[in-house]
């Protein structure tokens, strides 16, 4: 295995579960110092253990904060460079579902809950970590759209709106940074088995999720979810200086799912 992350410093978002906690582990793998930010302050020591395991090297800083809390978001990036004095690379991942509903049936609560995670706490993210990165002259972010985010999946209006707000600052941040070295990219996975998709099948299901889970991979191309550690791969590529000519662009993960119709 190459050490594209040796002496680098990667913060991660989300990263006490699924998509985050795979990529910790992939570049902790790798010889990335990490800065871990979640709500869930015990599902993050169970990540730091999974990584002591596999990664024994990686030193590991953990930061509980709410993303979509601006205050909270410049403390994490601030904790973070004070700690290990700078960022190479951003996985800016924590995002919830929401409920699934008709778009008259959605709450504007929940409309705004879900917009002020997933795409307010992206759109900070990028603020205060792009004025560390522009001083360094260098960096890379990867933002996690959704296959939510290209194209119309139906019940999920907070979902669609924050993950198609997600590639429209990924696609203007990326043109603005490009000048100073940072590259900005968005990956859109598409099922990939973490507990978010297992909430979103007991939505569907009920107890019967698993068979949901069946009927919902189906019509799949490759015919099965997505695993987190595949996600973990990419976006360890994407953050690495192999990726440094991929900006402002959204690339699909997801079996070939939002190319089907
Ligand atoms: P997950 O539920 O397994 O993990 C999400 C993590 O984000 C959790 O640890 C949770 O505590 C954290 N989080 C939630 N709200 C937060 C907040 N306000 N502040 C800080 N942390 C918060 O879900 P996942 O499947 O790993 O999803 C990660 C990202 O990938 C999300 O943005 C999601 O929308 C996106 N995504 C997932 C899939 C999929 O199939 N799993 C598909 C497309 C996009």
């Amino acid at each position: 295995m190459s050490n594209r992350f040796d002496d680098k410093v990667v913060l991660i978002t989300g990263a006490a579960s699924g998509l985050g906690q795979a990529s910790a582990l992939q570049v902790a793998k790798e010889g990335a110092k990490l800065s871990l930010v979640d709500l869930n302050n015990e599902a993050l020591e169970e990540t730091k253990d999974l990584i002591a395991k596999e990664a024994p090297e990686a030193e590991v800083l953990l930061i509980t904060a709410d993303v979509s809390d601006e205050k909270a978001v410049k403390n994490y990036v601030q904790q973070t460079t004070d700690h290990f004095g700078r960022i190479d690379g951003f996985f800016n991942n924590a995002g919830i579902e929401g409920k699934q509903n008709l778009t008259e049936d959605y709450s504007s609560d929940e409309f705004s809950k879900v917009v002020g995670i997933n795409l307010n706490g992206v759109f900070y993210g990028m603020k205060y970590v792009l004025e560390v990165m522009k001083k360094q002259g260098s960096g890379a972010i990867v933002n996690t759209a959704s296959v939510g985010g290209i194209r119309g999946v139906g019940n999920q209006s907070g979902y669609a709106a924050s993950k198609h707000g997600v590639v429209g600052l990924t696609r203007n941040s990326g043109i603005e940074y490009g000048q100073y070295g940072i590259s900005i990219k968005a990956i859109a996975p598409g099922a990939i088995m973490t507990p978010m998709v297992e909430g979103s099948l007991k939505q569907m299901g009920g107890d019967n999720w698993e068979e949901a889970g069946k009927e919902f991979v189906s019509t799949n191309p490759m015919k099965r979810f997505g695993k987190p550690e595949e996600v973990g791969s990419l976006v360890a590529f994407l953050l690495s200086d192999e990726a440094d000519f991929i900006n402002a662009a959204v690339i699909p993960i997801d079996g070939g799912q939002s190319y089907k119709y």
